[in-house]
Order: C-alpha cells, then sequence, then structure tokens
C-alpha cells in the first residue's frame, strides 16, 4: 500500500525563487492529507499532478503565515471547482472564527461544509482514525501554539498461505479468524497452528511532522521509533542563539531529536532563505544522524 510523502514547499517564512512556503501531501493509503498550506501551495498542487478532489484532511500546524497563507486561495478554488465534499481542518483552536471571519470579509461563500477540530492541550492526542491510519497530534515548541502530527499504519491482519487453503481444505467461513491470528482445526480434528498456514503481516509503518519547533528533549519520546520523520531545520548551529529566539531549530538539533527517537530516517526543511544552498545543514544533520535527506521541491519520500 502506498505511503508517501511529497514536498510542496521547504522554506521558512521568506519564499525564494527555488523553494515554497511549507505545504506537504502525505499518500497514506490512496487518502491525501495536506499538511501545511503555505502561499502558493495549490499551484503546487498542479504542479505535481495532485487532485484537489481526492484532499479531505488538512493539517495546520499553526497560524504563522508561511503555514497558512496559501488556505484561502485554495478554499475558494476548491468551491470554484465545484467541490460538495466536507473538508476537514486540523489547527489550533480558535482557528475557525478567524478563517470564517476571513473567508466573509473576501466574500467567499463555500459550497462544501467545513469540519473543524481544534489542536490544544500539552500531551499527544488522537485526531483522526479510519480502518487504515490513525493521527495523533502532538504540541511542538514554538512562538505561538504549534503542533506536530503522526501517522501511523494500523495493525494488518496476518496473510494466510495460499497452498496451505487447498492443502488443509479451509472454508472460506475459517479465513477470517485465521487472519485475525486462530489456529485451525481439520475436519478429523487435527490442530494446525496458526503459525503454520499465515505469515506476518508487513510491520506498521509511520511518518511524523515537526514543524515549527525549537529543540526540546521531549518531542524525541512524541515520534519514538516513527519510520520517516520531518523536522525543521531553519539553521545551521552557527546561529543557534537565532534558532533559539525565534523557537526554531538548527539541523544539528533536528539529527539529535532523530536520532534519540531511533527514527529510521530524516527529512530536514523550512530552510531559512539565508542558505542559497542547505548543504551545510545537511552535512551537520548527517554527523549525528546520517539517514538524512534535504527536503526539495516535488520530490517524494516513501515511508
Ligand atoms: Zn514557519
Ligand atoms: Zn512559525
Amino acid at each position: 500500500m502506498v505511503f508517501e510523502l511529497t514536498i510542496l514547499g521547504s522554506s521558512s517564512a521568506m519564499p525564494t525563487s527555488q523553494r515554497y512556503p511549507s505545504a506537504h501531501v502525505l499518500n497514506a493509503h490512496e487518502r491525501f492529507f495536506l499538511i501545511d498550506c503555505g502561499e502558493g501551495t495549490q499551484i503546487q498542487i498542479r504542479k505535481y499532478n495532485i487532485k484537489y478532489g481526492r484532499i479531505h484532511h488538512i493539517f495546520i500546524t499553526h497560524l504563522h503565515g508561511d503555514h497558512v497563507f496559501g488556505l484561502y486561495g485554495m478554499l475558494s478554488s476548491m468551491n470554484l471547482s465545484g467541490r460538495e465534499s466536507p473538508l476537514s481542518i486540523y489547527a489550533p483552536a480558535g482557528f475557525q472564527n478567524i478563517l470564517i471571519s476571513h473567508l466573509s470579509d473576501f466574500d467567499i461563500h463555500l459550497n462544501y461544509e467545513i469540519d473543524f477540530v481544534p489542536l490544544m492541550g500539552k500531551d499527544p492526542s488522537g485526531i483522526y482514525e479510519d480502518k487504515n491510519i490513525s493521527v495523533v497530534s502532538f504540541p511542538l515548541k514554538h512562538r505561538v501554539p504549534t503542533f506536530g502530527f503522526l501517522f501511523r499504519e494500523k495493525e494488518r491482519e496476518r496473510n494466510i498461505i495460499k497452498e496451505a487453503i487447498s492443502k488443509y481444505s479451509i472454508p472460506v467461513s475459517e479465513i477470517h479468524k485465521i487472519k485475525k491470528g486462530s489456529d485451525f482445526q481439520t475436519p478429523d480434528g487435527k490442530h494446525i497452528p496458526n503459525g503454520e498456514i499465515t505469515i506476518d503481516p508487513p510491520e506498521p509503518r509511520s511518518f511524523a511532522y515537526c514543524s515549527d519547533t525549537m529543540y526540546f528533549k521531549r518531542l524525541s519520546s512524541f515520534v519514538r521509533n516513527v519510520d520517516l520523520l520531518y523536522h525543521e531545520a531553519t539553521f545551521a548551529s552557527d546561529n543557534k542563539e537565532l534558532a533559539k529566539k525565534t523557537g526554531h531549530s538548527t539541523a544539528e538539533q533536528a539529527a539529535i531529536t532523530a536520532r534519540d527517537a531511533g527514527a529510521g530516517k530524516l527529512i530536514i526543511g523550512h530552510f531559512s532563505a539565508r542558505y542559497k544552498d542547505v548543504s551545510c545543514l545537511l552535512e551537520e544533520a548527517r554527523k549525528i544522524f546520517p539517514d538524512t535527506v534535504a527536503a526539495e521541491e516535488g520530490s517524494v519520500i516513501t515511508v
């Protein structure tokens, strides 16, 4: 099953000719989750052939423009293209009133419902669930209330071995129970342990998104053992003080969190416009966490 992230924007507050503000699309089992919606997101969505109509859930980490200014235009375009299906927006508490007021100011009357899910609290909290995926939000440390997201596949059923079905004449009525882990009893009373007729399902995969945030130790516990971690790396270590002052992280700090969390792979992004070339950030992170890549518009990373 597909579980992959497309980067739409990798810059921080100031876009450049090469980089757009934060926006990402996670395709999890053909469900499309938009994570942050900086200015230009709808253009990037078109450029990388992602269909608006397939986005039903938008996750906004915090109310800074580089994460949300693209939302008004996109909601308006969804309306113009005839959208009728509801849209869920997960954003810090209070955003509902701001958005409704702005849409009204801009004379935008949506033909579809928006379901607002307010993000709040100091502990991880489940905010979405379907049969394949669950999403948990957790607090980050920034200048305004900010939340990260952990997307995790659910445990899948055991895979039944095809040959075993014919070998033991397993009836269709038993297959569901066997996939759940039950043993099988043949009509002549022979006991067949589950391990003989099934194989383990693939391990559930996970993706976490952490932007914007300054370094704090507890963050690694929120994203423990995640397979793919996106972590902002606005600055290099020579700007460590500036990172702290502005509520951001250095590439080194992103890598420390990935290492301490036991992450499988790290993507760094949300780069300050001062870095025309981000290889210095990448090198800095790789010294601590070798399996690091730098976010780039259009790149697709499989979890
Ligand atoms: Zn930002
Ligand atoms: Zn911010």
